[in-house]
């Protein structure tokens, strides 16, 4: 098939594009949003078959098919209906990236959408955020966005974008955004709830004719047109993480890393894909949490909070909990693979300690275990309000919440409890119950 950048560039369709000229002289590709079919024509198997036909009869592209694929010659492979639109690629690289050209780059300083009078500001934001051992990165400031990976802009989309550009990004700006963000939220749950798919689709929409109206024609890229693409594909054939290529990013990486020396390229290449593979079948993998198991009586020992830190309430509720009435309380600990700090631990730039516990957020103060149960001890965190949703969809909303810190609370068993991402930016907080473990596992 032809290229992103050519006529006939899209692997779904028939439409053909434009060519437009850029400032420097140059052209640029893009897809104008069609009102009236804005997802087709569809090209489909039996066309494909027929347009590769008049391909290899004429010798010439035919309506984007250069010729015939190695693949075709699998039996039960659809190229159109069975190829999934790859979001690291597309969304994450694509879309997003360009995105944050738009917002944060010298070129467009002059655009009415540029938040270059606030790159300062957002930096500095984006230093003292603490996140999660869920996202794979701390955050980096913008000054290094050219070194960012495809996970970097996943984690700045979902949790960094709305708090930093609130108040300072303009309200249609930032309304036309949260269309997307609410898309990618939606569509990289662990359980994707496919009754929403036709929601998703209105966002999208709404997200793609936004685009030309905010960021102008030239901003039609190829990665926005298929985003009109991206639920039949879920539909048809699954979920966006199921079809996607990090794990060739990471194994690539892998790949690259274990070579030491320049001057036998190939060979050394050689013997790392073998290293890979050997560690692979020894089940040789990092822990996502990256944090090693302990005996749960060394932790104690080692992390023993003075018990009269308790405040006097909190001991009789705690009290109740254990029928020995002997317990320690302790400052992190691990439970099911999982690792949660409190906010008695100082000695990491990450924050495991806010969570949700059936509907409610909290912040974990200490934990008290007997060494069979755990509890957490948590400071209540109040929803004040969720602003980020598209009103023609007002069921379907960001998983952003704007909360209050409170002195009211609450113990939960620590199995219980669902980790979350906690954002505090300009004198607010910011909690997304989203969780991206499952993406990177
Ligand atoms: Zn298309």
């Amino acid at each position: 098939m032809k290229q992103f950048n050519g006529f006939f560039g899209c692997t779904k369709c028939y439409q053909p594009g434009e060519s437009l000229k850029t400032k420097n002289n140059g052209t640029v590709h893009v897809y104008p949003y069609k009102i009236y079919n804005a997802e087709g024509p569809l090209r489909d198997h039996s066309r494909y078959h027929k347009d590769l036909l008049k391909c290899l009869e004429s010798g010439n592209v035919f309506r984007g098919v250069m010729g015939p694929c190695i693949l075709n010659e699998l039996k039960y492979y659809y190229p159109i209906e069975g190829t999934m639109i790859d979001y690291m690629h597309t969304i994450l690289e694509g879309v997003v990236r360009k995105l944050t050209e738009y917002w944060f780059d010298e070129k467009f300083s002059r655009e009415n959408f540029s938040l270059r009078p606030y790159l300062t500001s957002i930096n500095n934001n984006l230093k003292e955020i603490r996140v999660p051992k869920f996202i794979p990165r701390v955050p980096r400031e913008i000054n290094s966005i050219k070194y960012w990976k495809a996970s970097e802009y996943l984690a700045f989309i979902l949790y960094y974008a709305l708090p930093l550009f609130r108040n300072r990004m303009k309200l249609n700006q930032i309304n036309h955004l949260i269309n997307l963000i609410i898309s990618i939220e939606y569509l990289l749950k662990k359980f994707v709830d496919k009754t929403f798919l036709g929601s998703i689709q209105i966002l999208l929409k709404d997200f793609m004719i936004g685009m030309s109206e905010i960021y102008g024609a030239h901003s039609m890229l190829s990665g926005i047109h298929e985003l009109v693409h991206l639920t039949r594909d879920i539909k048809n054939i699954g979920n966006l993480n199921d079809f996607n290529c990090f794990q060739f990013e990471n194994f690539n990486r892998e790949l690259l890393r274990l070579v030491k020396s320049k001057s036998s390229l190939g060979i050394g290449l050689i013997n790392s894909f073998e290293s890979i593979k050997l560690s692979s079948f020894l089940n040789f993998k990092e822990n996502s949490e990256g944090f090693s198991a302990k005996s749960q009586n060394k932790y104690n020992i080692k992390l023993n909070i003075n018990q009269n830190l308790i405040d006097k309430d909190e001991k009789k509720n705690i009290d109740a909990l254990f029928l020995s009435k002997s317990y320690s309380v302790i400052k992190y600990c691990k439970i099911n693979g999982i690792f949660y700090s409190s906010l008695f631990y100082k000695k990491t730039k990450r924050c495991d300690f806010c969570i949700e516990f059936g509907s409610k957020f909290g912040l974990i103060k200490y934990f008290v275990t007997d060494n069979i149960d755990t509890y957490a001890v948590c400071k209540t965190l109040s929803k004040l309000h969720n602003p980020f949703y598209n009103p023609r969809i007002p069921d379907l909303k960001s998983s952003m919440n704007i909360c209050l810190q409170t002195q009211s609370i609450f113990i939960a068993p620590v199995k219980d409890l669902e980790k979350c991402a906690f954002i505090e930016a300009n004198n607010t907080i910011y909690v997304s119950n989203m969780n991206v473990s499952h993406l990177f596992n």
